[in-house]
């Protein structure tokens, strides 16, 4: 037996969704209550909770044990609270009903977070959150979200051209001081 929640639903995110081994991390845009229609049942409709993301991933039909890691992530049961905060989603075989099937699970663990701007680090492209961090820390000495490791590595490309060619800083003040001396 399948929990219809647990069938391919192609509007709410599911375990089809995901590479094998896949964790996505994401950051909640807003959490509300939904009639649900399952797809193989057009009659049958349920209110579930749904939580939207701010990145461009379908909405996730949270069951009682999501919501549970949510409110031990945040601090609160409350729902209106949760919008910001970051989860990382993953699939795992669990016990429906006497039989393993696949599910979506939040894992109890709270994403990255970039050191430049404070979001969460995402996955990007074919890279995964936890290959973003590793590499950017390797990188740029500090973990960084795709955004801002772009914005890191424009500014080094722009930096190395630049400090070839000018006088190096320190330098300068030596050129000062001995000019005031001259003066003097
Ligand atoms: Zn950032």
């Amino acid at each position: 037996m399948t929990h219809w929640k647990k069938l391919t639903n192609p509007t709410y995110l599911g375990s089809y969704a995901f590479q094998p081994g896949e964790e996505k991390a994401l950051t909640i845009a807003s959490v509300g209550q939904e009639m649900v229609t399952n797809p193989a049942e057009p009659d049958k409709k349920e209110n579930c909770i749904v939580a939207h993301f701010q990145q461009p991933e379908k909405p996730l039909i949270l069951n009682k044990t999501n919501c549970k890691t949510i409110e031990k992530l945040t601090g609160t049961p409350d729902i209106e609270q949760w919008p910001g905060a970051g989860i990382i989603l993953c699939v795992q075989r669990v016990n429906a009903f006497g039989e393993l099937v696949e599910a979506v699970r939040i894992r109890p663990v709270k994403p990255y977070i970039c050191s430049d701007c404070g979001g969460i680090i995402t996955g990007y492209k074919d890279r995964s959150h936890a290959e973003i961090r590793e590499h950017t820390r390797k990188e740029y000495g500090r973990q960084l979200c795709a955004v801002c490791a772009t914005k890191a590595a424009e500014a080094r490309r722009r930096n190395e051209p630049a400090e070839a060619q000018s006088e190096p800083a320190e330098m300068r003040p030596h050129r000062r001081r001995r000019t005031a001396a001259a003066e003097a």
